[in-house]
């Protein structure tokens, strides 16, 4: 099975229960941001640049937990910055897993082979890996030597010790698809999971010519569709079917709540029109509907799994067709 039989479980028990209470807004995944400090300054990096006035600011300890106990969300992404740079992570990782809860931790690796030591591999613990190509590029977009030599060894220690690991990559304007086969032939011989994939976004703060447009995902991504038959994608067959234009989806924007040290970042994890201090308020006061794709300019060329992923995952029950593919791409 490519998903843990209890996460299946537990997101099918969560979805079900919403729909038959006829909830019509549910999270599905809360990021969690304690800081957006990092150790590295990517290239197509948004998070740095939006909040580099409050990057040293930290959520505490119980901050953070009470925002886990806030979102109903049967899933906690624990993101940044560099979670592995906040000092509470283990603690926070113990948290969430006594929540019942199921965790993905995005690390850029640098720091993993010591933080191994300190954390215990479990059932509901994934670790996600940012890869964005071979040596050269992955060092190159990460703009820093050596980073991808240590994220390829910490990856190796994490299954060597029994930890579950899937990575992401971002696939950008100028990324050579036949690179990305090769790197991805080489994290699936040192064990890999899942492998997760997206095209950038294009960040305001970022404001560089990185990031591809509608028409050029889709042309990209009709190859990378042909990659997801080879090699173990995490990414949803519906949402790779979107990015090849195949597929028409609308964006669930309060599929991905966004919690950071300045409070509930609203509408999404991409685009920031404000922050609120409760995840109740945040849901209540969002203007959902001025947002999406022919709605708001910011999302014309946004086809990013955190908006589009959490469509998929509602609208499986509405087709006999998408829950046989799912179930038979779930089992394979
Ligand atoms: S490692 Fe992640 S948070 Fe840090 S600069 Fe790179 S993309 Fe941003
Ligand atoms: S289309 Fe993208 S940027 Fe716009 S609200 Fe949805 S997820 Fe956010």
């Amino acid at each position: 099975m490519r998903f843990p039989w209890r996460l299946n479980y537990d997101l099918t028990k969560y979805i079900v229960k919403n729909k038959l209470k006829k909830i019509d807004k549910f999270p599905l995944v809360l990021m969690l941001e304690p800081t957006h400090l990092c150790n590295l300054a990517c290239s197509g990096c948004g998070r740095i640049r939006e909040y580099a006035g409050t990057i040293k600011e930290m959520m505490s300890l119980d901050a953070c937990l009470g925002s886990v106990d806030q979102c109903p969300a049967p899933v906690v992404t624990i993101t940044g910055g560099e979670p592995f740079l906040y000092p509470h992570v283990y603690e926070l990782i113990e948290g969430v897993l006594e929540r019942g809860k199921h965790i993905y931790l995005c690390t850029n690796g640098l720091l993993l082979d010591q933080a191994l030591d300190r954390m215990r591999p479990h059932d509901n613990f994934t670790l996600n890996i940012h890869m964005d190509g071979l040596e050269g590029t992955h060092d190159r977009i990460l703009e820093r030597k050596g980073t991808f030599k240590t994220a390829i060894e910490g990856i190796k220690k994490a299954k060597k010790l029994g930890f579950r690991v899937c990575t992401n990559t971002t696939i950008f304007k100028e990324t050579d698809l036949l690179e990305i086969e090769m790197l991805f032939s080489l994290l699936t011989e040192i064990g890999v999971d899942g492998i997760l994939v997206a095209p950038g976004f294009g960040y305001e703060a970022v404001g560089e010519k990185l990031f591809l447009e509608r028409r050029e995902i889709e042309k990209k991504f009709e190859h990378v569709f042909d990659l997801s038959k080879k090699f173990r994608f995490y990414s949803t067959p519906m949402y790779m079917q979107f990015l090849k234009g195949e597929k028409k989806l609308e964006c669930t924007p309060w599929g991905n709540p966004t919690r950071n040290p300045r409070g509930w970042k609203a509408p999404c994890y991409l685009i920031t029109d404000e922050h609120y201090p409760t995840y109740g308020e945040m849901m209540a006061k969002t203007d959902w509907g001025k947002y999406g794709v022919g709605k708001d300019e910011r999302c014309a060329q946004c086809m990013m799994h955190c908006g589009f992923e959490p469509t998929v995952v509602s609208e499986i029950g509405k087709s006999w067709k998408d829950i046989w593919e799912m179930m038979k791409w779930n089992m394979s």
